[in-house]
């Protein structure tokens, strides 16, 4: 029995064909895809593609376009085996982020792609991912989904992708997961490494919690900012500061003044590090009392894509029971180790 994968391509360059005469990039009828990738039918799965009717550079995904997939997704469930989304890569670690806190119980493989040069060029990274991401898709044992999470693959690697950032606008291995190991690679064998995949321990049916709440603010501090303009930001529920290290920010009194402020209006304030990997660790200095003193909650070793799209869902969100200090510190679907504070 051959295994279905729905492919959903909201574009991306991955999606793009050079135009030779005009030098320019163009997306192509990703439709026509068996045409241009005849390879494709070779596959072990079998693939149908559904296209957004406007295929959107990933600058331009958002909540929207998350619950949009989201329910592709929920209505093709029970009819297909695993979801392939074709994405562009510059958000695609948001969006993989979001939909890992929105697809409750799931239990076959989602992965998200792209290709840092378009499927039409000569020295396309398109075909690769897009044909061996089709495989991770499709890939189960005993009649299980091996994989049942959202993932990224990309560049003989996939990854969780809540745990991933791009890194690199160049390199075609664009992505890292700096804080979580790696679930699978492709060489001339392509490997899974089960101890590494995510189960949801509640066993629950599969549904879609598509709350999402925009009403959060990220800030990355640096030496020498201007306190004052932390009074003119507006009014917000969250605030995600991005900080030095392991959770260290100016001492002054200044400092504790204008955040308490925060708090005192009824903001919760979320840390995370402006470092790559590791993570947050309250206490570890003094110039980390701060944030305990004023109730902040530790993003601990959480990316910022997922600690921001973390924060929307939660916000608000009615079928979270508890405050959203405690829901936040849980780890909902991998995206949190279990370490310090
Ligand atoms: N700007 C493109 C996008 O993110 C880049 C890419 O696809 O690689 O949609």
């Amino acid at each position: 029995m051959k295994r279905k994968v729905l492919l959903i391509y909201t574009g991306g360059t991955i999606g793009m064909e050079k135009d030779y005469e005009s030098g320019s990039l163009r997306a192509f009828d990703f439709g026509n895809i068996f045409e241009k990738m005849p390879e494709m039918k070779l596959m072990e799965c079998e693939v149908f593609v559904h296209p957004f009717e406007q295929p959107l550079d990933s600058s331009d995904m958002g909540p929207d376009e998350w619950r949009m997939i989201a329910k592709l997704i929920s209505e093709n469930y029970d009819q297909y085996d695993g979801f392939l989304v074709l994405h562009g890569t510059d958000t695609m670690s948001y969006t993989a982020s979001a939909l890992s806190f929105m697809l409750k119980g799931l239990s076959k493989p989602v992965i998200l792609t792209g290709s840092q040069l378009p499927i039409g060029d000569l020295r396309t990274d398109a075909k690769e991912n897009l044909l061996t991401s089709l495989y991770y898709a499709s890939l189960y044992e005993n009649n299980e989904a091996v994989i049942q999470e959202v993932a990224i693959y990309f560049e003989y690697k996939l990854l969780r992708g809540n745990r991933t950032l791009k890194y690199s606008a160049e390199f075609f291995d664009a992505y890292s997961s700096p804080n979580y190991p790696i679930l699978g690679q492709s060489g001339v064998h392509l490997k899974i490494d089960k101890d590494n995949l995510w189960r949801d321990s509640l066993q629950s049916e599969f549904y879609v919690d598509d709350h999402i709440c925009e009403d959060i603010l990220f800030w990355r501090i640096f030496p020498g900012m201007n306190l004052n303009h932390f009074k003119e930001i507006p009014k917000m529920k969250v605030l995600i500061l991005q900080v030095f290290g392991s959770g260290t920010i100016f001492s002054s009194s200044k400092t504790f003044e204008t955040l308490q402020q925060i708090r005192n209006n009824g903001t919760e304030i979320v840390v995370v590090s402006q470092c790559i990997s590791g993570g947050i660790s309250f206490g570890k200095y003094e110039n980390s009392n701060i944030f305990a003193k004023i109730g902040a909650i530790s993003g601990k070793d959480m990316t910022a894509e997922a600690a921001i799209t973390k924060a929307m869902h939660l916000l608000n969100n009615p079928k979270y029971e508890g405050s959203f200090a405690d829901n936040f510190s849980e780890n909902i679907c991998g995206e949190i180790s279990e370490l310090g504070n």
